[in-house]
């Protein structure tokens, strides 16, 4: 039977150094937060971060725009807080209205304010294994992976899903750890050969976002399951995996909810405090 592997005491972890580096700024660190129109599912989120914001002294500047702003405006607005030196790290939440490209607007974001490490040049210096703002869902993917002590080097990782906010940064991640990384898609699940990838995995990563996608029979014995979907299911979050069946054959496995979530909105935080030592 597999061990549980919970995001929540590793955050509380990170966010006591947290709390303590925060203590040897010279100002309380500021995270500006823009949300545009209305989202129930951004509006939680966003209670979430500045709940963890504030609990560890971190200024949470929330700034609502209308759902009519287009897409030079909020453009604009970012610029405004890229020169604003009060501003440590800059957030813009998802989903943005339909008219508004996120890709084009992650590039406006000055690249030591980008606290969600999204920014082409963030994502670049991963490459080149010189990141020190990192996407917050792969790192709190690592952080997981880090927990149980595993060597990474030389492991058989699958990781399916291959979206820019979690799956292709991850791989390059791992692959820093010198472990042999297979990342599988839609195209992998259309090829008919997703099960015969996962199956070959020691270390299993799952970011797709469809309920019972992964069949627990086709983890490997002892293998290490981290599952970042999140799908609700008759008025239940689950993940990705088929959990009761795979925990029987994992040695560790994430919850959902209460696995990589947790982990994440501390990430951020703890991107806000490289921002603000990089300025
Ligand atoms: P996305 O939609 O951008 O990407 C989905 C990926 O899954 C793509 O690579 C796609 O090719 C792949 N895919 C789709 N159908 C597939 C199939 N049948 N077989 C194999 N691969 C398939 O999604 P995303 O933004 O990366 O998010 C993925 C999931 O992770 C979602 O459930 C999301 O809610 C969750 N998520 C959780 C956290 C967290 O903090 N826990 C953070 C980010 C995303």
């Amino acid at each position: 039977m597999a061990r549980l592997l919970e995001g929540k005491p590793i955050a509380e972890k990170i966010k006591e150094e947290l709390r303590q580096a925060i203590i040897n700024l010279e100002h309380k660190p500021v995270l500006a937060s823009i949300m545009v129109g209305e989202n129930a599912g951004a509006e939680a989120y966003v209670k979430s971060q500045k709940k963890t914001a504030e609990g560890l002294g971190i200024v949470y500047q929330f700034h609502k725009l209308s759902g009519d702003t287009s897409e030079g405006a909020l453009i604009d607005f970012i610029q405004k807080l890229n020169t604003d030196n009060s501003v440590n790290g800059i957030i813009v939440q998802m989903p943005l209205p339909a008219k508004i490209d996120y890709k084009k607007i992650s590039q406006f974001i000055l690249p030591t304010k980008d606290v969600e490490g999204l920014h082409p040049a963030n994502i670049g210096k991963i490459v080149f294994g010189k990141a020190s703002i990192l996407p917050c869902t792969p790192a709190a993917v690592m952080e997981l992976l880090n927990s149980t002590g595993v060597d990474l080097y030389g492991k058989e990782i699958v990781v399916v899903g291959h979206s820019e906010i979690v799956g292709k940064p991850l791989s390059l991640l791992l692959l820093d750890k010198f472990a042999t990384v297979c990342v599988c898609h839609i195209g992998t699940s259309k090829a008919g050969k997703l099960a015969e990838h996962v199956k070959t995995a020691e270390v299993l990563i799952v970011a797709v976002g469809k309920a019972g996608l992964i069949k627990g029979e086709w983890i490997k014995e002892g293998a290490i399951v981290i599952d970042v979907g999140i799908n609700r299911v008759a008025d239940k979050i689950v993940g990705d995996v088929e959990f009761e069946a795979a925990e029987k054959r994992a040695s560790y496995i994430t919850p959902v909810p209460g696995g990589v979530g947790p982990l994440t909105v501390t990430m951020l935080m703890r991107n806000l405090i490289e921002a603000a030592k990089l300025q």
